[in-house]
């Protein structure tokens, strides 16, 4: 799926567009690319560590809920998102760049453009790292 098809599919799951929606969005496809698309299957875990707008992009596109058990919130606050595949027991740590645009949400920039920028910048707003994690099958 192209991130306009994915940012279309979250917005409907979510209700509103928003710049926070957007990173969830470019989140997920980044965990699509790393881990493939099999979160349908329960194999893929999500360890969140904030409840805001980006963790709906992940619900909708990822199929981690906490209905399946497969979305575990960790609750530091940071915009900080961890993915494990049980298949393939590989696991990155996604957590947004210091630098990355969209810092300040006040920041004076329309919404619909920080929205656009987001999705073009896309994995260059992250540090994306391979990590090893342990969890009960
Ligand atoms: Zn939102």
């Amino acid at each position: 799926m192209n991130i306009k098809a994915l940012w279309e599919k979250a917005v409907e799951f979510h209700g509103h567009t928003c710049p926070g929606l957007a990173m969830g969005v470019v989140v997920s496809k980044i965990v699509l690319e790393e881990l493939g698309d099999r979160a349908k299957r329960r194999e893929l875990v999500a360890i969140v560590e904030n409840v805001s707008c980006p963790v709906d992009g992940i619900q909708a596109l990822l199929g981690c809920t906490f209905g399946k058990k497969n979305l575990i919130h960790k609750d530091t606050g940071k915009p900080v998102y961890t993915f494990y595949n049980r298949q393939t027991k590989r696991a990155i740590r996604l957590s947004k760049k210091q630098d990355a645009l969209y810092r300040r949400p006040e920041q004076p920039k329309e919404r619909q453009d920080q929205i656009d920028t987001i999705l073009k910048r896309g994995r260059d707003l992250f540090n994306v790292q391979e990590v090893t994690i342990s969890l009960p099958d």
